[in-house]
Order: structure tokens, then sequence, then C-alpha cells
């Protein structure tokens, strides 16, 4: 069992006032602290307690991994309990950062051409493990001035499946949202589509308005049940009522749905499935697409949808009036991008 972060503290200052964890997390965000020593509100006594006993990360960094373009690296790290995960930094259009964060070890999802599927699930990530990887890439820049600085988006797009780790996530995601300066239309959260959680998401108080992107991958149901295995029945049709339900209590201008569309050649990428897909977008609230070209998994059967083929697929739908944007991809040279995200047992 994971003990947090919050209750390690308590086990060393049973008395511990409320507001020392507000402390504590102000200083965390500032990434120019690098150790409990560096967190000046806190009484002496206090700190060097802390800093025998608790690390300041909740993971320890094993590797960082470098693109030859140097526009994205992959951290891997070990957790307390001795397992790995890997988080993502990438260079976004505005010259700043997007962190690519993990929600869980591995996925139990199992959708056929991800690389993480394969490794079965093996736990949860603690809401500390999930925020750490913001303070770890944040960190990581202050020790490079020479980089961009600013981290300027977060997607939970690592491994794992975020609504199956609802808890974990939503209380990252309220840190997040608490103490650094992003606002709730700059951290994306991507699911496969988990009805009850995304039923629950719409009338839980706390959870945080961030966006929401679906990975839709088919508008035809028996192909998606194909690629992605958790489809449920009358998938489609359930998750089109939701949208409209989505957009009727959580939506506006800034809180519009994406749908993910995973090209893969011959696969879910003819102009047959393209018609399909834009039929299916106006019967829901879903108003945006954004295709992410497959990115190659080492043993698997699936090829890269050929750009003339993603081209054409983009058109079919731009005719419709759909916006449609085109992920790039970033990161394959070291197994970073989208769907590659799978610990290699070698390290
Ligand atoms: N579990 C979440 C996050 C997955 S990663 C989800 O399913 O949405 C983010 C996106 O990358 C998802 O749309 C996922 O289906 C897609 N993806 C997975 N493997 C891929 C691959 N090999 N190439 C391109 N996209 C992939």
């Amino acid at each position: 069992m994971y003990i947090n972060r919050e209750q390690s503290i308590l086990k060393f200052f049973p008395g511990i006032k409320r507001f020392r964890f507000d402390q504590i997390n102000k200083a965390f965000f500032d990434g120019t602290r690098s150790s409990w020593n560096d967190v000046t509100t806190l009484p002496k006594t206090m700190k060097s307690t802390l800093d025998k006993q608790i690390s300041w990360l909740s993971f320890e960094n094993k590797k960082v991994y470098v693109s030859k373009k140097q526009d994205t690296y992959k951290g891997i790290f070990k957790t307390q309990d001795g397992q790995f995960f890997e988080s993502v930094l990438m260079a976004n259009r505005k010259g700043q950062w997007t962190i690519c964060v993990s929600s869980q070890i591995g996925c139990a999802m199992r959708c056929t051409f991800c690389a993480t599927g394969t490794m079965g699930l093996k736990r949860n990530l603690h809401s500390d493990e999930i925020i750490d990887q913001y303070r770890f890439w944040q960190q990581f820049l202050v020790e490079r001035p020479k980089l961009p600085q600013r981290i300027s988006n977060i997607v939970f797009m690592g491994m794992g499946e975020p609504l199956a780790n609802y808890d974990n996530v939503k209380n990252s995601i309220n840190t997040l949202l608490k103490y650094t300066d992003l606002g709730p239309t700059k951290i994306m959260l991507s699911t496969v589509g988990i009805l009850p959680q995304m039923q629950k998401l719409l009338t839980d108080p706390d959870w945080p308005k961030v966006r929401i992107a679906i990975s839709l991958h088919s508008a035809n149901q028996e192909k998606r049940k194909e690629i992605v295995p958790t489809t449920v029945p009358d998938f489609l049709k359930k998750l089109a009522v939701w949208s409209h339900e989505y957009q009727r209590l959580l939506g506006n201008r800034n809180h519009k749905l994406t749908f993910e569309y995973t090209l893969i050649s011959h696969v879910n990428d003819t102009p047959e499935l393209a018609q399909k897909l834009a039929k299916y977008i106006v019967k829901t609230a879903v108003s945006k697409i954004n295709v992410i070209p497959y990115n190659p998994v080492k043993g698997k059967i699936f090829n890269r949808a050929e750009q003339e083929r993603v081209d054409a697929f983009k058109n079919i739908l731009r005719d419709h009036n759909i916006n449609v944007t085109e992920r790039t991809t970033m990161g394959a040279d070291i197994d970073a991008a989208c769907g590659q995200l799978a610990i290699d047992a070698t390290i």
C-alpha cells in the first residue's frame, strides 16, 4: 500500500496544523526549491526531520531521454515500491512546454494498437506521483536556464486511463489548479470513454472543469470494438447522449469536447469510415476532431496511415465543415510519442 505524502508527514507530526500543508504545497510548486531545507516557511526542526524521513519527490528519476530535435524529453521514474513509469515534456507551438503525464502504471484497457495496453495494469498512480511529474519537469527546466522555462499545458495522455483512477486524477488536477498558474483550459484529460465515470463527473461538485478528449478511433460500433475492446454495447449512442449532457451541464465556449482518432492504415482510415464519422459527430455535442497518425509500436501488426490517406480522411471531414486538427508526432525516436509509452524491461 502506498502511504501518501500527507499521511507520512502526519506520522512524524501528528499535531501539524493544516496551514503547514499549504506552505509545503506553495514551496513544492515554486521550481526554485529543491529540498525540504528550501521550504523556508517551515520551522527548522520540521525541515530537518522531513529532510531525513521523506523524499522531496515521490519517485526517483532513473533516466531522461532527449529526442534528436531536442523538442521532446522522456523521463523514466522509479516509484517507492520499485515500479517504473514514464512522463514526457514536449515543446509546443507557443514556444513553451506541454507535459504529458501518466495516471497509471500500465493500463487495463488493452487497446489493440497501444504499447501501454500490452503491459496490463500494474497499479494506479497516487496523486502525489501525478503532481510530482509536473514538479520534476519544472525543476528540470530550472536546472537548464537556456531552455524556455514555462510549462503552459498538461495533458493526461501518458500511461494509463485517467478515469479508471478517478480520485487520484481529480485530486492531482485540483492541486495543480490551485498551486500552479495553469487554468482549467490548459489541462486536458483524454479518456477511452468509461461511461460510468463520465456520468459521475457531470454531477461531481469537485470535478475540475478541465478539457476532455474522448478516444473515439471509429464511429462504427463493431470496428471500434475490434480495436478498443472495452467498447460497451451501444457505446456510440450512449456517448452521444452523454456529450449533450456534458454540454448542458459543464460546457461553454471554453469547454468543448474533442474526439481523438488514431489513423491506422487500412484499419480505420477509409473514406467510408470518414463519412461515418462525419455523420456521427453531428449527433453529438463534440465540436472538434484531432487525428493522430498511428505511431508504430514494436510487435504490433498495425501501420501508420500514409500521409495521403490522412489528408484524404481530413478532407472528407472538412467537406462537412468539421473542425479537424492533426497531432504532430513528437519524440518518436525515443518512443515518447502517443501510444509508445511502455517500460522497456532492460532499464
Ligand atoms: N487512456 C487514455 C490516454 C491514452 S494516450 C485514452 O485512451 O484516451 C492518448 C491518445 O493516444 C489516445 O487517444 C490513444 O488512443 C492514442 N494512442 C494510443 N496508442 C497510439 C499509437 N500507437 N499511435 C497513436 N496514437 C495512439
